[in-house]
């Protein structure tokens, strides 16, 4: 595509957002961040610890330690840290310049250090499935404010089956009816299941932590790199190689035009150790999402960022 003199910035910009799109052709310059004239962005994490009345660090009541370095994992892999298991030096590769903050207060604005442990055995609360509405009767915070996220105490027959979810951001982004994004009174967040939160040693593909960098993905706009199991119109980013099924384990296999899929993507299903990349299109689908989801926005000058 040409653009001449008379084209306007902002239909620039419109484009080249729409450009994330298998149906074009034409490779147009990426819009990197800082989109919105913030260098790093950061937004503001609550993690509620659901939990069954274990003492701190047993079982579903997760360590303060693992829930560190849970946040420090999301955080190397959206920032594609260096020495860590989220950096590459894939071409398409970028550094998204988020950073997730535990909350450092609460609703109330007293100071807190972004964990909050419920015990849902001593309260009578309402079966509404397995779901975010479910969880936010134990804990729901101003979504506008913090980003929910929910440990969930599953049993431990759920271990590597049942791994996270999260409600997408409702935009007008091309594929967006493909994200789970929640109707008018619905509960906004991320749930993961305690097993498959921050760093353990289960025997599973999925121990590194990367549940919740995928279900984050999710939970800014990002669809599955298969996206609706169509060769067109899969994730409407150029730079992951086009697939229609279903990506999961570690090897790499050919996609629908014969170019090697991207295993390493955050947003398939494969081994935790070998994800290690969002793609500069994925991360300029994001900064899409934060500019112009009125409650992802906000996120960015929550108060719940300072003390
Ligand atoms: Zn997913």
């Amino acid at each position: 595509m040409k653009i001449n003199n008379r084209f306007h910035w902002s239909s620039l910009l419109f484009f080249l957002v729409f450009s994330c799109s298998k149906e074009e052709n034409t490779k147009m310059p990426i819009q990197e961040p800082p989109l919105l004239g913030i260098e790093v962005v950061h937004l503001p994490v609550v993690v509620h610890v659901i939990h069954t009345g274990e003492e701190v660090g047993v079982g579903a009541n997760l360590s303060k330690e693992r829930i560190l370095r849970q946040i420090e994992i999301i955080n190397e892999d959206f920032r594609r840290k260096e020495k860590t298991r989220g950096y590459n030096e894939h071409p398409d590769g970028g550094d998204a310049k988020i950073e997730f903050v535990l909350a450092k207060s609460n609703p109330d604005s007293e100071p807190i250090d972004g964990i909050n442990r419920i015990n849902m055995s001593i309260k009578e609360i309402n079966d509404l499935g397995y779901n975010q509405n479910h969880y936010a009767q134990f804990a729901y915070w101003d979504p506008s404010k913090y980003i929910n996220i929910w440990t969930t105490p599953l049993p431990l027959d759920t271990e590597c089956l049942v791994l996270g979810s999260a409600t997408g951001p409702k935009t007008d982004l091309p594929g967006t009816q493909l994200l789970a994004t929640p109707k008018q009174g619905d509960a906004e967040g991320i749930l993961i299941n305690w097993m498959h939160f921050g760093e353990s040693n289960i025997v599973c593909h999925a121990r590194y932590g990367r549940t919740l960098t995928h279900e984050m993905g999710h939970f800014l706009g990002l669809l599955h790199t298969w996206g609706g199991h169509d060769c067109e119109l899969n994730d409407y980013c150029d730079d992951t190689p086009a697939v229609d099924e279903i990506v999961f384990g570690r090897n790499s296999f050919e996609g629908c035009s014969g170019e090697t899929i991207m295993i390493g993507n955050y947003m398939n299903y494969s081994d935790d150790d070998v994800m290690n990349i969002f793609t500069k299109e994925q991360i300029q689908r994001i900064y899409y999402v934060l500019d112009n989801h009125i409650g992802r926005n906000s996120l960015m000058t929550s108060p719940a960022l300072q003390l």
